[in-house]
């Protein structure tokens, strides 16, 4: 099968497309005919050999995947060859044409979504759902700043709160990407590459603030996302490159505070409550991945050069 190797870390021009052989699954196995895998911008940290997981060399980028099951190990009961599934995690990495994974990270993709789309499911929804529900313990009176709201999780953020009852504000720096922002459920959005956006965004409360910001970017926002929160608002930095100096005192007055976010340190209970939710939503049509640039397994090192620039509109995924 053709698979995209990682033999160093290193620039995008590391990642191989290979011929490589299929792999069996062993007990508690199964093997998905991957049909579309999503591009996240921690697949290019983990590929630099700068971000906090390492993988052992050589290694197959990519933990969502979407397609169909093709041979399950011995002991699996969850799913059977022909079943559609979305991946959380693989055992072997979805940029390639089959990926094994485990059989508790498959899960059950309804008939309504395509594998392009569920190649968008697990980390931007995840992120999401997790920041949202478990993180913000956001309730339907609040208002969520959504900050940088056209990419992938920005959208299943959108969605899922808009699904909750929250009034979201929703920023992007393109007109394509606040367009988007505000078709997936933004009640306002701001424009986050123009001066004063943040001074629109407080008007916009009435000058009483948001109770919470999913912020994609801290270490360019967190400063003046404190600024903007209400009284007993959080920050919920899902996003950073970098370092940036804030004023405690910010939060102070606001009996607010800034938490930090990872989805790689969910529990087995916050991860079987986030994947009943995304399924739920699927299946009802509240949310809808939001498929942006595909391009062909082939690119992948394209793709790790452009989900780092902006002007992004949903989620980009590999077709193998
Ligand atoms: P993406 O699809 O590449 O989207 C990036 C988003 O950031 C876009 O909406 C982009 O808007 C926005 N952005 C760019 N400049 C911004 C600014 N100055 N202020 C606010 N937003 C800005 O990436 P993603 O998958 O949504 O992920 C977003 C970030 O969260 C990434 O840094 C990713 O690594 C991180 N993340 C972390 C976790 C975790 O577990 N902690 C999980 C998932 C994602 P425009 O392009 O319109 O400017």
């Amino acid at each position: 099968m053709k698979a995209i190797v990682v033999h160093e870390f290193g620039a995008p021009e590391v990642l191989k497309l290979e011929e490589v052989p299929r792999p069996q699954p062993a007990a508690g196995q199964v093997l998905v005919r991957i049909h579309a895998a999503g591009v996240n911008p921690y697949d290019t940290y983990m590929r630099a050999g700068t971000y906090a997981v390492k993988p052992p060399l050589p290694y197959t980028p990519g933990s969502d995947g979407a397609g169909v099951i093709e041979a399950v190990g011995a002991g699996v009961k969850k799913v059977k060859p022909g079943d559609r599934v979305y991946t959380a995690r693989t055992v072997s990495g979805a940029y390639a044409e089959y990926a094994l994974a485990l059989e508790d990270q498959v899960h059950s993709l309804p008939a309504r979504i395509d594998f392009t789309q569920g190649a968008g499911v697990w980390v931007p929804y995840g992120t999401a759902y997790h920041a949202l529900f478990h993180s913000a313990e956001a309730h339907a009176s609040e208002t969520v700043l959504v900050h940088g709201a056209s990419g992938g999780v920005g959208t299943a953020a959108l969605q899922i709160a808009r699904g909750m009852g929250l009034m979201i504000f929703g920023t992007a720096g393109t007109s394509k990407g606040l367009e988007l922002a505000k078709r997936e459920g933004a009640h306002q959005v701001f424009d986050h590459s123009k001066p004063g956006y943040t001074d629109e965004i407080m008007k916009a409360t009435g000058g009483r603030g948001v109770d919470i910001v999913l912020e994609m970017l801290a270490n360019v926002n967190l400063s003046n996302d404190l600024k903007l929160l209400a009284l007993n608002g959080r920050v919920i930095i899902i996003g950073n490159r970098g370092e940036i100096t804030i004023n405690p005192r910010d939060l102070m007055l606001r009996r607010a505070s800034a938490r930090g976010f990872t989805l790689w340190a969910i529990t087995p209970a916050e991860e079987a409550d986030i994947h009943a939710g995304l399924i739920a939503g699927l299946e009802n049509g509240t949310l809808r991945p939001v498929v942006g640039k595909q391009l062909p397994l082939s690119e992948a090192a394209r793709a790790h050069k452009e989900i780092l620039e902006p002007g992004a509109a949903g989620k980009m995924v590999l077709i193998p």
